[in-house]
């Protein structure tokens, strides 16, 4: 069986992880982040949601507006109540999954502090567009999540460094991890003095109970995904068995983990730095991996493609189209932190991908103001987010071009593209 996602861990990530040392692990891994994201200055939270909550508190923000997507994780509109702030929902753009620049300079008022500027699935943010809102809006903040892209470069220009600050995410699903984690960058010396204070006195000092829960959980990990287990994992993985491990939200309601208060442990931090050591092959595979998709896949669904974006029409059944199994775009510089393929049909794929042995993933799938938390909008108001939310599918690219080559011959066999 081929995972849906699979994270970077190797031997060097494992002895880490039990190697002890008399070091500040945590410093470290954030010396190395900062160097590998071009930035001054990274700061480490227990999770990147807990970033993002003292980052806003941090900028003295407060019953501010905070514009961010409609489609992204669920977790960044919680840490912007948690703030105190409100969030403010934007649909994705026409022909991608990143927020609609357009619509977000729209939907800017006199309350609004901050855009939140996603590089959802790997994709950079069009800088272009954003430098504008820059220029007419100089006094709103832009804050860049690249939970999914980490250095995703738009026209050559690293995405993490426009902006305020930047957010990271480093749970397994991710591009690096650190088991849990995230991190902060900043090119700003006073916004960092200000974070890192309020962090050491928000944050405590994790229990040797939480490393300890956190060394069996990297180890259970490492059980999971290999092969000979893997196979017999997602025979329970359909009753739910990989989402214990990478669920982190709850519809209804707005939350935070127990634990979200606590310090990077060491064993994280460890485990962290010796990811990061592989960033380049990391990156490079699902580069490799898409690559293989976009030549191979063909497009003989350009065409398709071309009429759906003419007629504007989002719903393939009432436009009278053929359902049709259509490719991402590719863009120079994303780094492709998912690879994310429109279906008409997603439940039938899923299933029809566990019969050929091929997990195929399903995320984002959820349009967040569609939760009653956040409004309980009908689909209709966030139309874009709504159709990707129901009707994406991701292909494996965690493992460069040869994973990709077993999961285009089975596409392939199928007749679909
Ligand atoms: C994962 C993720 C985050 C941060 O998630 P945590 O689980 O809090 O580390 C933020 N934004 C996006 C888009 C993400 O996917």
């Amino acid at each position: 069986m081929i995972p849906r996602l699979k994270p970077y861990l190797g031997l060097a990530e494992l002895l880490a992880a039990i190697s002890f040392s008399d070091k500040d692990d945590v410093e470290e891994f954030e010396k190395a982040f900062a160097e590998a994201m071009g930035q001054k200055h990274a700061l480490a939270f227990p999770y990147g949601r807990t970033g993002l909550l003292l980052l806003l508190q941090a900028l003295g923000l407060k019953e501010k507006e905070i514009i961010c997507p409609a489609y992204t994780c669920v977790v960044v509109p919680h840490a912007i109540v948690y703030s105190g702030n409100i969030p403010v929902f934007v649909d994705c753009e026409p022909n991608g999954f990143n927020m609609d620049l357009e619509k977000a300079e729209q939907a800017i008022t006199h309350r609004t502090a901050a855009i939140i500027a996603t590089s959802i699935f790997g994709y950079p943010v069009d800088l272009d567009r954003l430098d504008k809102i820059r220029q007419h809006y100089s006094n709103v903040l832009i804050i860049q999540d690249c939970a999914h892209s980490f250095a995703a470069e738009w026209k050559g220009r690293p995405v993490q460094r426009e902006g305020i600050a930047a957010i990271f995410g480093l749970n397994i699903s991710k591009i690096l991890t650190s088991v849990f984690g995230g991190m902060i960058t900043t090119d700003d010396e006073e916004l960092h003095k200000k974070l890192k204070a309020l962090r050491d006195r928000r944050l405590q000092k994790p229990t040797w109970k939480k490393s300890f829960r956190r060394l069996l959980y990297l180890l259970a990990v490492y059980l999971t995904f290999w092969g000979p287990v893997y196979g017999m994992i997602n025979r329970l993985e359909r009753s739910g068995m990989l989402n214990h491990f990478v669920k982190y939200y709850d519809h209804s309601k707005i939350n935070m983990p127990e634990d979200y208060l606590d310090v990077m442990c060491n064993l994280e931090a460890r485990v962290g730095l010796a990811n990061i050591r592989s960033y380049g092959k990391i990156i490079s595979n699902r580069r490799k991996a898409a690559e293989y998709y976009f030549e191979n896949l063909g497009n003989q669904d350009a065409r398709l493609r071309k009429q759906k974006a003419e007629s504007r029409c989002l719903n393939t059944e009432t436009c009278g189209l053929k359902p049709s199994f259509i490719l991402p775009s590719k863009v120079d510089g994303a780094t492709y932190s998912h690879f994310v393929v429109r279906v008409s049909d997603r439940d039938a794929w899923l299933k029809w991908g566990i019969e050929e042995g091929i997990q195929l993933g399903w995320l984002v799938e959820y349009n967040i103001p569609e939760m009653i938390v956040y409004g309980g909008y009908g689909p209709a108001s966030f139309p874009f987010a709504a159709e990707y939310a129901r009707r994406t599918i991701n292909l494996p690219v965690w493992g460069g071009e040869k994973i990709a080559e077993k999961v285009v011959k089975v596409i392939r066999r199928s007749g679909v593209a």
